[in-house]
C-alpha cells in the first residue's frame, strides 16, 4: 500500500461554518447586544423549540451547565443515588456529583450501546428509592426510550435526557430531548452543530424553565436591588455565541445528511472486514454524529491497556483499536477510542455498577474493541477512501 500522509489533519469532528453565522454575530455587534440578552438568544431558543417540539428552551453556557440545572430541577439532593448511563462522556454524570449525589452506573446493551433497560430494571429492584435517571444517547444514537420510560414510570422516577450528542436524532419520529422531564443539548465545538460553546435546557414545564432562567443569571429576585434568596449560577448563553447557533441551525439537517453518508460509506466499504459498525434500531433515525466500529471478538489481536497507556501485538488477519488508532495517527487522521465507561474511571471508583446479569460488562467490552472513526463532514470521499484503506491495512 502506498498512501500519502494527509497534508492537513483529518479531524474526528470539527466545526463546519457556512457564513450566516457571521451575519448574526455582526448584527449583535451593530445593535450593541453584546451580552447575555438579545435577539440571537431569543431566536435560537425559538428555533430549537420548533425543531425539537418542546415548549421551552433556555440558552446556557454549556451542555454541562444545562445538565447541572436539569439535575437540580429533578430535585436531586445530597446523598441521593441517581441512575446514570455508564458508557458516556463524563459530563453526563459530573453534574450529579456537583449536587453531592451518588451516581449508580447502568450498563449498556449491544443493540444501541446505550443504557440497558434490563440492567435499569435490576437497578430499581436493588434501589427502589431512586427518583432520577440520566440517559445519554451515545454518538447520536437513541436508546430504547419506551422501555426506559416505562420503567421510570413504574418506579415514579424522573427521566433526564442527555441529548448532547444526538441533536436531530429521532425515536419513532420524535426528537430526542423531548422524552424526559428536563433535558439537555450541547453546542460544543465538536457536536453536530456548534455555537463555539454553549448548550440548552429543554422542558415542557413552564415553572422549571423560569427557574432555570433565574438560576442561570445568579438567582436575582424581582426587587429594586440585587436581592438573593437562593444560590445562583452564571450560566446564561451569550448573544454572540447564540448568533453562531442561529446560522448553524439552518444547516442542521444538511449536517445530519452528510454524517449519514459518511456512516453508510464506512459500513459499505468495511463490510468485508471482521468489524461491526455502531448499531441502531429500525424505529430510530440517529444523527450519525460519529461513525464508530468494533473489531469482532475473534479478530482482536492481543491488546493491553493500563490506566493511561496501551500496547498491542500485530497479528495477520487481526487487529485492535490501538493498532488502528496508531495507524490513523501516522497518516495524520484523528480517531479516538470509544468513551471509557464511567465505572472504569478512577474518579468514580467505588460507585455501584449494574449490568443485565452478574459478571456481564457490555460497556467494558465495547470500550475494549471499539473506535470512533474520522467523521468530519468536510472530509471528501477521496479522503474517506484513504481512511478505509488504512483500516483495511491493519488486518
Ligand atoms: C459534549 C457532551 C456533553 C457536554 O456538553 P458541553 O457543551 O461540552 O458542556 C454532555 N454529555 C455528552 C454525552 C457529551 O458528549
Amino acid at each position: 500500500m502506498k498512501i500519502k500522509k494527509f497534508e492537513k489533519k483529518l479531524w474526528l469532528a470539527s466545526p463546519t461554518m457556512h457564513g450566516e453565522e457571521q451575519m448574526f454575530v455582526k448584527e449583535a455587534f451593530d445593535t450593541n447586544w453584546v451580552s447575555t440578552l438579545g435577539e440571537n438568544i431569543n431566536q435560537l431558543e425559538k428555533s430549537i423549540c420548533e425543531y425539537i417540539g418542546c415548549k421551552y428552551a433556555v440558552g446556557l453556557s454549556a451542555g454541562t451547565a444545562s445538565l447541572h440545572l436539569a439535575v437540580k430541577m429533578a430535585g436531586v439532593k445530597p446523598g441521593d443515588k441517581v441512575f446514570c448511563s455508564d458508557l458516556t462522556f463524563a459530563a453526563t454524570v459530573n453534574p450529579v456529583t456537583y449536587e453531592k449525589a451518588i451516581p449508580v452506573f447502568i450498563d449498556s446493551e449491544y443493540e444501541t450501546w446505550n443504557m440497558d433497560p434490563v440492567a435499569l430494571k435490576r437497578a430499581f429492584e436493588k434501589y427502589p428509592e431512586v427518583k432520577v435517571v440520566v440517559v445519554s444517547y451515545l454518538y447520536g444514537t437513541p436508546a430504547k426510550i419506551d422501555e426506559i420510560l416505562a420503567i421510570c414510570n413504574e418506579y415514579n422516577a424522573v427521566l433526564i435526557e442527555d441529548a448532547a450528542e444526538s441533536l436531530g436524532a429521532t425515536y419513532k419520529g420524535k426528537q430526542t430531548g423531548n422524552f424526559g422531564s428536563f433535558n439537555a443539548i450541547s453546542f460544543n465545538g465538536n457536536k453536530i452543530i456548534t455555537c463555539s460553546s454553549g448548550g440548552m435546557f429543554l422542558t415542557n414545564d413552564e415553572k422549571a424553565a423560569n427557574e432555570v432562567r433565574k438560576l442561570s443569571t445568579q438567582a436575582r429576585e424581582i426587587a429594586p436591588w440585587y436581592q438573593h434568596e437562593e444560590i445562583g449560577y452564571n450560566y446564561r448563553m451569550s448573544n454572540i455565541v447564540a448568533g453562531i447557533g442561529r446560522g448553524q441551525i439552518l444547516h442542521l439537517d444538511e449536517h445530519i445528511a452528510s454524517k449519514k453518508r459518511i456512516y453508510d460509506r464506512y459500513k459499505e466499504s468495511l463490510s468485508d472486514l471482521p468489524i461491526t459498525m455502531n448499531p441502531f434500531m429500525d424505529c430510530t433515525e440517529p444523527n450519525f454524529w460519529l461513525s464508530c466500529m468494533t473489531v469482532n471478538e475473534d479478530s482482536m489481536c492481543y491488546q493491553k491497556r493500563d490506566n493511561c497507556n496501551a500496547s498491542f501485538n500485530t497479528e495477520a488477519g487481526k487487529s485492535c483499536p490501538t493498532e488502528i488508532l496508531e495507524k490513523l495517527a501516522e497518516y495524520n487522521a484523528e480517531g479516538r477510542p470509544i468513551w471509557k465507561p464511567m465505572h472504569m474511571q478512577p474518579i468514580y471508583k467505588g460507585c455501584d455498577f449494574i449490568s443485565s446479569d452478574e459478571g456481564v460488562d457490555v460497556g467494558a467490552d465495547i470500550f475494549e474493541r471499539g473506535i470512533c472513526l474520522p467523521s468530519d463532514i468536510k472530509m471528501t470521499d477521496e479522503q474517506q477512501d484513504i481512511v478505509i484503506e488504512i483500516i483495511k491495512s491493519c488486518f
